[in-house]
């Protein structure tokens, strides 16, 4: 399994699993209701006083996915008059709170901080918002966070990171984006997922007390709908636990990490720049990617191909994901194995695509 977001593998820790179950003998796999109209649960609550020392802010809320977390929460936040500015390549969650807030959106490049200056320094809207992936979802790459912290600063704008790929994975206490860079504390809005190194589904949003307050009473993807099952709330809280007490994990994620991009390169393949455990490998048109993943899995590993309109046409690749459950064994294996089906493919690989 070469494309799982389980970076940790917490999705099948045994103290996760018992948690989950235990949680559901106590209180069932429901919690009924909307979280305002009595589906919070103690251990959601709990959940949420964890998350916000996790993520070093004053407060936190829980939403039933990532996804959600970015709707509801752009949605709530912004308006007409407000203006967003959104890197092209933030996730489709982030552009769909966008749209849905009504307010005016400037995509800029992909992480180019002196075209969002030029943006931001023309611009007149009395609200702004900087929203960006700390984590690019497809090409593994970590966005610019300490420019944009600066430049939200000088041009009275919040800053909204969403640290999905970050969240359990990035900074020396497996915090995210602003632990690695030591700005905790630095942007005003603070999004996580459940679904990825936390082992289970949900999403977040960490921040000031102010904010969550806020989210909480207008946030329409908190107040419609279902809050989430005991099972999935107590995986995460035992997850949050684990994370902090085997930091030997986060460790071996990067070894494993840093072994596998240097295996590749070292067979002759073309790497974007990065260094997280997402490594995408660009091969261009999408029945190419499906045909090498095809082989793949015919040598015993499952790799997911991502083609259009996840990505441009012409740049469709295999999205690898490293994890802290592989064994250098195996990885050294699907490097090899990737390579040489590339060459059994006739096909030449290039690092964009173009
Ligand atoms: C996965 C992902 C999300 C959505 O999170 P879910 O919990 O899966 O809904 C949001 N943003 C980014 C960058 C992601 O990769």
């Amino acid at each position: 399994m070469l494309s799982s977001n389980n970076y940790l593998g917490l999705a099948s820790h045994p103290r996760v699993k018992r948690a989950s179950q235990e949680a559901i003998e106590r209180y069932g796999c429901s919690t009924g209701a909307a979280r305002r109209l009595g589906g919070l649960t103690v251990i959601q609550k709990q959940l949420e006083e964890e998350l916000a020392k996790f993520k070093s802010t004053d407060s936190a809320v829980v939403f039933t996915s990532g996804y959600t977390a970015n709707v509801g929460t752009i949605q709530a936040l912004m308006g007409k008059e407000d203006m967003i500015f959104s890197d092209e390549l933030n996730h489709a969650s982030i552009v769909d709170g966008c749209r849905l807030s009504g307010a005016r959106v400037e995509v800029f490049p992909h992480c180019d901080t002196v075209a969002l200056e030029r943006i931001l320094a023309n611009s007149r809207a009395r609200k702004k918002l900087v929203v960006t992936d700390s984590v690019f979802s497809m090409n593994g790459d970590i966005a610019p966070i300490p420019d944009l912290v600066r430049l939200a600063g000088e041009f009275n704008a919040s800053l909204m990171v969403d640290d999905a790929h970050a969240t359990g994975v990035l900074g020396e206490h497996g915090g995210g984006c602003l632990d690695h860079f030591h700005l905790e504390g630095q942007a005003e809005v603070v999004m996580g997922t459940l679904g990825k190194a936390l082992g289970s589904v949900g999403g977040f949003i960490a921040g000031s007390s102010r904010l969550v307050e806020f989210l909480e009473s207008k946030g329409r993807s908190i107040l419609f709908t279902t809050a989430l099952p005991p099972a999935a709330v107590a995986a995460s809280l035992e997850a949050l636990m684990v994370i902090r007490e085997e930091p030997e994990l986060r460790r071996k994620l990067w070894h494993n990490t840093t072994f596998f991009r240097d295996r590749l390169k070292r067979n002759g393949l073309h790497l974007l720049p990065g260094e997280t455990p997402i490594i995408p490998i660009i091969v261009g048109e999408t029945s190419q990617a499906e045909r090498l993943a095809g082989l793949l899995f015919s040598k015993g590993i499952f790799v997911s191909r991502v083609g259009y309109p996840y990505v441009p046409e012409g740049q469709a690749r295999l999205r690898t994901i490293v994890s802290a459950q592989h064994t250098t064994e195996e990885l050294a294996y699907c490097a090899d194995a990737i390579s040489e089906s590339i060459k059994e493919m006739g096909l030449e690989q290039k690092p964009s695509g173009q």
